[in-house]
């Protein structure tokens, strides 16, 4: 009796199963979740579309990368997330300008004076705007001097700063005292 009925209650469970499939509610259920797995797909392929587009500069690439995220379904995009390029073009651009700047900065292509901020020449002895001195003048050939310079690489003078005959007095007042105190 209970085994019967038992029985009868899943005949009546799948029987509404059944129902619940052959009816026009599943029908549009069906097809709602149908258009919805759709219109996800195509916002994949779509998503694709717009990110290699910022990645790569070929059209024809990009056209490769919208087609893989059209096919195959999702998966494609997923493939195509492995695979992308991993920076945006306009971070490339930038980095490549940035670089090119620093170049100049340091090929001394953009000199300027450190008072005025006017631009100036390698060559230029002042500045020909608020008259600051930027370089020495060689003693000899009276070419502009770079202030590491130990020698004119010009003329070949020994250039003397102030700095290294500062230098030289010190070590002459300073080194023979300490040598006759230690012969002594
Ligand atoms: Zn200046
Ligand atoms: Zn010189």
């Amino acid at each position: 009796m209970r085994l019967l009925f038992q029985t009868s209650d899943e005949d009546d469970f799948f029987g509404g199963f059944r129902d619940f499939f052959d009816s026009g509610t599943w029908f549009v259920i069906r097809n709602l979740l149908l258009f919805l797995v759709v219109v996800f797909w195509l916002a994949t392929a779509y998503w694709v579309f717009k990110d290699a587009r910022r990645r790569i500069e070929d059209r024809w690439l990009v056209a490769v990368a919208t087609l893989l995220g059209l096919v195959p379904p999702f998966l494609g995009a997923v493939i195509y997330m492995l695979f992308r390029p991993p920076e945006y073009l306009d971070d490339v651009r930038e980095r490549a300008l940035e670089i090119k700047e620093m170049e100049e900065r340091l090929g001394g292509r953009d000199l300027r004076c450190p008072v005025c901020r006017a631009e100036v020449d390698a060559s230029f002895l002042v500045c020909p705007v608020c008259t600051t001195k930027l370089k020495q003048a060689c003693a000899g050939c009276k070419a502009p001097l770079d202030p590491l310079w130990q020698i004119c690489p010009y003329c070949e003078t020994p250039i003397e700063t102030p700095a290294s005959m500062e230098l030289g007095d010190s070590w002459g007042a300073t080194a023979p005292p300490r040598r006759e105190r230690r012969r002594r």
